[in-house]
């Protein structure tokens, strides 16, 4: 199947968004002639979007009548047209229903807000960009609400199967009484946040998953800037590695890592046994810094296996926390508050100690950053390392008593 640039004016063959290539198939004749579009549910899936949208959308465009049959994959528009005027027409279909308005990324939602209209809510930049509600489209689209529409709705108490499935995996904030407290003051400090797109919709906040892709993408527009704060300068008194080469292999791993962006797990793993930074301690602040982005409360989920292969010891975990310290501290301040929900699903994955947690935030530290910015990181983190130790206080409590 050709696949193609989900963004047309994008030619970069490593571009990450493909779909197929547009087939059309004319059939019948007369007043019957119509155009069958065989590969319009891979393109709507590709596009995230019901495959009947792009249909109705070369309707309203074409001024022509079209039928979905959505059990049997079947997308007709009536009239004859070739394939090349229908993908053209798509890319019309794409810019305005698809694309986030801000990065122009592909992977948005369309989501319902409360004033009856439509936005595209981007997983990647976070952004919510309005839709021309002036297109015909719009009606259909109202009439026939996507799927993930109803979703972000619905899914507050759990009913979505997709948002289910990712809070069950991870069984962060979900079913444990003991969570709420916590869960319920980090979202209202996320609610309290001018940047934070999904303020009314915290759930998803926990539950919906971002793609690889969308970080991957993330990951480039920040590419360059990263590379000079991947690896730590020589304060390390600890360094273990020999000095001359070793920021050099860290550099290379993290490097590789950001150019092949939809790297698995094991491949990451290989990287860093390639570049003889596996095992290392310093390894985990390059890895934590080029595999997550201001998404990091769900992609950390997402990569905790990833993280358990490389963070085995105490020094290992004081690397984790000091790469989140200098992501959120130097290139995602808006993360800010998210830093408590951040160190609870470390803590909830087994990723970070507990000791070691408090330890980190008693006091500021120049080690990996700014005095200052250190203050901010580690006062962020506060009910977190408050509900740690009343946690403990707790348990210390319930076996005084027995
Ligand atoms: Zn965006």
């Amino acid at each position: 199947m050709a696949a193609i640039n989900i963004r047309s004016d994008v030619k970069d063959s490593f571009y990450r968004y493909k779909m197929p290539r547009l087939v059309a198939k004319v059939e019948g004749k007369g007043n019957g002639i119509k155009t069958v579009i065989p590969n319009m549910a891979d393109i709507g899936k590709s596009l995230s979007r019901p495959a009947m949208y792009p249909c109705k959308y070369f309707g309203c465009e074409l001024g022509a009548q079209t039928k979905h049959d959505t059990k049997n994959d079947r997308y007709i528009v009536n009239g004859a047209h070739d394939a090349q005027k229908l993908q053209q027409l798509l890319d019309g279909f794409i810019s305005r229903f698809v694309l986030c308005g801000s990065c122009k990324n592909p992977e948005t939602d369309l989501v319902f807000t409360k004033d009856e209209s439509i936005v595209r809510d981007c997983k990647a930049c976070g952004q919510r960009t309005d839709i021309d509600m002036r297109h015909r489209l719009v009606t259909f689209i109202l009439k026939n609400p996507p799927p993930t529409a109803k979703k972000s709705r619905k899914s507050k108490k759990g009913g979505s199967e997709n948002a289910s499935e990712a809070g069950d995996a991870n069984g962060v904030a979900d079913g444990d009484g003991s969570d709420d407290e916590l869960t319920r003051r980090i979202r209202e400090e996320a609610a309290a946040l001018p940047d934070a797109p999904l303020h009314d919709d915290d759930d998803d906040d926990w539950a919906v998953d971002v793609s690889e892709e969308a970080q991957a993408r993330r990951m480039r527009e920040i590419e360059s800037s990263l590379n000079t704060t991947l690896v730590l300068g020589d304060d390390d008194e600890d360094e273990d590695e020999n000095g001359d080469s070793g920021p050099t292999a860290y550099d290379k791993f993290g490097e590789a890592i950001e150019k092949n962006i939809d790297m698995s797990d094991a491949e990451i793993i290989a990287k860093a046994k390639e570049f003889g930074v596996f095992g290392k301690h310093r390894a985990v602040i390059v890895l934590v810094q080029v595999i997550f982005t201001d998404k990091m409360v769900q992609q950390i989920r997402k990569r905790s296996a990833l993280l358990k292969q490389f963070v085995k010891t105490e020094k290992d975990q004081k690397s984790l926390l000091g790469g989140i310290e200098r992501l959120v501290g130097i290139k995602y301040p808006n993360m800010m508050s998210k830093v408590p929900a951040v160190l609870k699903i470390l803590y909830d994955d087994d990723l970070v100690d507990e000791a070691v947690v408090l330890k980190w935030g008693a006091r500021a530290s120049k080690r990996y950053v700014d005095k200052d910015v250190s203050k901010k990181v580690k006062a962020a983190a506060e009910p977190f390392l408050t509900w740690l130790q009343e946690a403990d206080e707790e348990t210390e409590e319930e076996s005084d008593e027995e």
